[in-house]
């Protein structure tokens, strides 16, 4: 039973890959403030409810409000970038989340304590890194480590099949990696399983987008999905790809 009307039950906290964003037919256009690093960055944190359906627009007497959040404005810069066209210093994009889901969750946490629990997921679920180490606690029990690390690397790469390369991890390097071993490096990282949420880029290619966790309501804890989002669908194989720079080894 909900006493008001702007109680929720859980938080998406959505994740973006800036690659997937902007190799789409839409393209896309880099922040004024510069060219994010090759990261994945916030999309939202939008409070939910158990049975798939979520509030927005909660609050219209609470705008967004700059001065509220001065002291994380330079840390959103570089964790929660907008991408969108036409090129924004992200104010747009962060006063758009707060107005449509932020405004939803105030009985928990006021427009300060909103975004820097955001950020401090972000921190907290270090996506990136989660993937790249993928196999390394998989296969540190074998004895045939080399072995198994190459085999899984050609299994989960289509492109590398039969290229003799030793399995780095999961990398935004433009290859072809399984959605079930993305989801299992994530898992064995964080704890939890992450919904994947797939776009397709300029050749038809699905390809990693977004990645969903759940939170509790305090906004600090990831727990496992009342209920999965209705994200589009994947495939059993989908493109990591790159974000300027990556080193092709
Ligand atoms: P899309 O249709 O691009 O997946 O979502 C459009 C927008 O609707 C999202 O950016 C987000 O604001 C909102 N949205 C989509 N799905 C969900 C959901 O499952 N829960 C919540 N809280 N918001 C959603
Ligand atoms: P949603 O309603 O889906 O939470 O928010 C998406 C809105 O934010 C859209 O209007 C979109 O144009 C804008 N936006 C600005 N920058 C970005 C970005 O980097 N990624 C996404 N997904 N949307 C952005
Ligand atoms: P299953 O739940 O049987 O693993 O998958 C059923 C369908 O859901 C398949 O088409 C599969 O590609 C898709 N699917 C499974 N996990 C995810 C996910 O995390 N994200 C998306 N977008 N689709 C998924």
């Amino acid at each position: 039973q909900r006493e008001v009307a702007t109680d929720f039950d859980f938080f998406y906290f959505v994740q973006q890959w800036p690659g997937s964003y902007c190799d789409t037919k839409q393209s896309c256009c880099y922040p004024t403030t510069g060219k994010p690093v090759a990261d994945f960055g916030v999309h939202g944190l939008w409070p939910n409810y158990n049975d798939g359906s979520y509030p927005s627009n909660c609050d219209p007497d609470s705008p967004f409000h700059q001065s509220e959040i001065s002291d994380l404005i330079s840390s959103m810069q570089k964790s929660w970038p907008t991408l969108a066209c036409p090129s924004g210093d992200g104010l747009k994009f962060w006063s758009h989340e707060w107005d449509k889901h932020g405004t939803c969750s105030e009985s928990v946490l006021d427009q300060h304590g909103y975004f820097e629990a955001a950020l401090n997921l972000k921190k907290k679920t270090n996506l990136l890194q989660a993937l790249k180490s993928a196999g390394n606690t998989r296969f540190q029990h074998f004895p045939y480590d080399t072995y198994y690390r190459h085999y899984f690397y050609t299994t989960v790469s289509n492109k590398s099949k039969g290229k003799k390369k030793m399995f780095t991890g999961i990398q935004p390097d433009g290859e072809f990696y399984s959605l079930n071993n993305i989801k299992a490096a994530i898992k064995d990282a964080i704890g939890y399983t992450p919904y994947i949420d797939c776009n397709v880029d300029q050749s038809g290619n699905h390809q990693l987008y977004q990645v969903y966790l759940c939170v509790d309501t305090s906004g600090s804890n990831i727990i496992d999905c009342p209920v999965l989002p209705k994200g589009r669908r994947c495939g059993s194989s989908i493109e990591f790809p790159s974000f300027g720079n990556v080193a092709e080894d």
